[in-house]
């Protein structure tokens, strides 16, 4: 909220400072498209699944193999959590990735783990809405700047109990993975990667905004699993978000997770990437 506070004489001259980027990132390691793209060509599938609408499902995906989310049935956004299938503590980092990449994904950028690890969990390889970019509005797709619909902020702002928000979908598919119980699994579940939905900042009140999502029957977004992938993914009880969410109201399809796995020497001499290097001594 705007505070009424007398601007200083050189405000104009503050305010048009350019910005510079936090993190350039062209010192990142580079991914190999050419040789996902070619792997990818050779691959089979190994296994399907869907979330239900307002459901979320879990899938494996070793390292080297791709997964793939599809939209089936109508316009319909997914909430990803991707975690290291042998450690659950390395888990998908929103935060940093959009630091890295910006508030929207495609096709070349990594979905980051946490700290201390600080590796590509996943690349993606294939958007079919890379056409789209960034709308007027400061729209786009594929979003890391949101967190994940969740029944504590609903109860929050509009004093309600729902139970089929994204974080509560993917704390029971995650418990019902693991054979866990919901309490052991829902400090597990994590900010996300919004698949398929189209969302910003208004420009006027920085506010985080959500429009009907572009994604049709068909369109895709594919990644390449550069570690042992646990993956969980929430059909959104906002459907193509155009207009509420965290409630039954929206209409509401399922999401479909294909694994695919490249033939035998597809990815020559790729090697699954390392934790981050740093030393951890922090200084002493
Ligand atoms: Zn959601």
């Amino acid at each position: 909220m705007t505070q009424y506070v007398t601007p200083p004489s050189d405000a104009d001259d503050r305010r048009a400072v350019e910005p510079v980027i936090c993190y350039p990132n062209e010192t990142l390691p580079k991914s190999d498209l050419a040789l996902y793209q070619n792997a990818l060509d050779t691959a089979e599938t190994v296994s399907v699944v869907q979330a239900a609408p307002r459901e979320a499902c879990t899938f494996q995906a070793p390292a080297g193999s791709f997964f793939r989310v599809t939209s089936v049935e109508g316009p319909q956004v997914g909430d990803l959590n991707l975690w290291n299938a042998r450690d659950l503590s390395e888990r998908f980092y929103s935060g940093k990735t959009r630091a890295l990449h910006g508030t929207h994904v495609t096709i070349g950028e990594r979905m980051w783990s946490s700290f201390p690890h600080l590796r590509p969990m996943a690349t993606i390889v294939e958007d079919s809405l890379a056409w789209y970019g960034m709308d007027r509005f400061g729209g786009s797709v594929h979003d890391v700047i949101g967190t994940r619909c969740d029944p504590y902020t609903g109860n929050l702002l509009s004093d309600v109990q729902y139970h089929h928000c994204c974080h509560s979908n993917l704390t029971r598919a995650l418990a019902d993975a693991l054979g866990v119980s919901l309490q052991e699994a829902e400090p597990h579940v994590h900010d996300v990667l919004n698949v398929f939905m189209c969302t910003g900042f208004t420009r006027d009140t920085g506010q985080y905004f959500m429009k009907a999502s572009p994604v049709r029957p068909g369109d895709h977004l594919t990644f390449f699993a550069e570690i042992d992938v646990l993956g969980a993914l929430s059909a959104c009880p906002g459907g193509d978000c155009s207009a509420s969410h965290t409630s039954d109201v929206a209409q509401c399809y399922p999401l479909q997770v294909e694994v695919l796995r490249p033939a035998e020497g597809a990815l020559a001499d790729w090697q699954s990437p390392e934790p981050n290097g740093y030393d951890q001594s922090h200084g002493r």
